[in-house]
């Protein structure tokens, strides 16, 4: 087993043990200790991990529990592109470790595993209105060895669909460093290139899906992403952009 894994020039890791949530501590260290972009907060496991709308991250150790501390220029609207980067960082890893995977991203940013979710992502945010605290912790939860059974949507680990273990310490490297990679090249270029790597290997894309947003349904085909990251979908009405919601693929629903 590896030590503490030695992070890229511009990136710093603050590791426990157990926290509450990688998303929690890092919004602590942003806000109190006022921490740099590129700090890296990594636990061994989560007691109260959490995706999107509070729903529970399953956190048993042995997984991968990240989060990042960002403070991009620009507009919260613009900051928002980079719930997409995480997706990518994964998607590099697992090209890395596994280079025969059949791995998609499923919007708005989940990463499956022969269309099982291995990863889900929880983006938050500071004040934007208040210089110091426009702040972003991008946590990451990736499912290296086990995964939980009873979930909205089929989930796997990488163990489980591969045979490969990545041992926690070399996941967390190659993923923080390929987000920050990412992160630097969105910074320099915008979403254009982000939009692309994403939409190629998106599920869904060009096929007709249904997406329930605030307990509606909506039908239609998925032709694009907005510039902020909304989902646009084609449906009998015209074009739908759908900013929050739960995608379900033709065979899901
Ligand atoms: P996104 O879907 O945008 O990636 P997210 O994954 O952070 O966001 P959710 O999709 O809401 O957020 O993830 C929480 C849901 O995922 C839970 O309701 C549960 O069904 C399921 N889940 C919980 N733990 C895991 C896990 N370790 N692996 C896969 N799915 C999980």
């Amino acid at each position: 087993m590896m030590g503490l894994p030695q992070l890229p020039p511009g990136m710093s890791l603050a590791a426990y043990e157990t926290v509450t949530s990688t998303n929690d501590e890092a919004k602590f260290l942003a806000v109190k200790n006022s921490a740099p972009e590129g700090t890296v907060v990594w636990a061994k496991e989560q007691t109260a991990g959490r995706g999107r709308m509070s729903r529970k991250w399953e956190s048993r150790p042995g997984n991968l529990y990240s989060s990042i501390i960002l403070r991009p220029f620009g507009s919260l609207a613009d900051a928002a592109q980079i719930a997409f980067l995480p997706a990518l960082a994964v998607g590099e890893m697992l090209k890395m470790f596994t280079p025969t995977s059949n791995y998609s991203f499923k919007w708005p940013n989940d990463v499956l595993l022969n269309q099982k979710k291995i990863s889900g992502i929880l983006l938050e945010s500071g004040d934007w209105t208040q210089t110091a605290s426009k702040w972003l912790v991008t946590g990451c939860g990736i499912n290296l060895i086990h995964s939980p059974t009873e979930t909205q949507f089929p989930a796997t680990s990488i163990l489980k669909e591969t045979e490969i273990n990545i041992p926690v310490e070399e996941a967390l490297l190659a993923y923080s460093s390929f987000l920050f990679d990412w992160y630097k090249k969105w910074k320099i270029s915008g979403f254009s290139a982000v939009r692309e790597a994403w939409l190629k290997n998106a599920i869904g894309f060009k096929k007709s899906l249904t997406v329930e947003c605030r307990g509606q349904l909506f039908n239609g085909h998925f032709v694009g992403l907005d510039p902020r990251g909304a989902l646009e979908l084609k449906t009998e009405n015209g074009i739908r952009i759908i900013e929050a919601g739960d995608v379900y693929l033709a065979d899901e629903f």
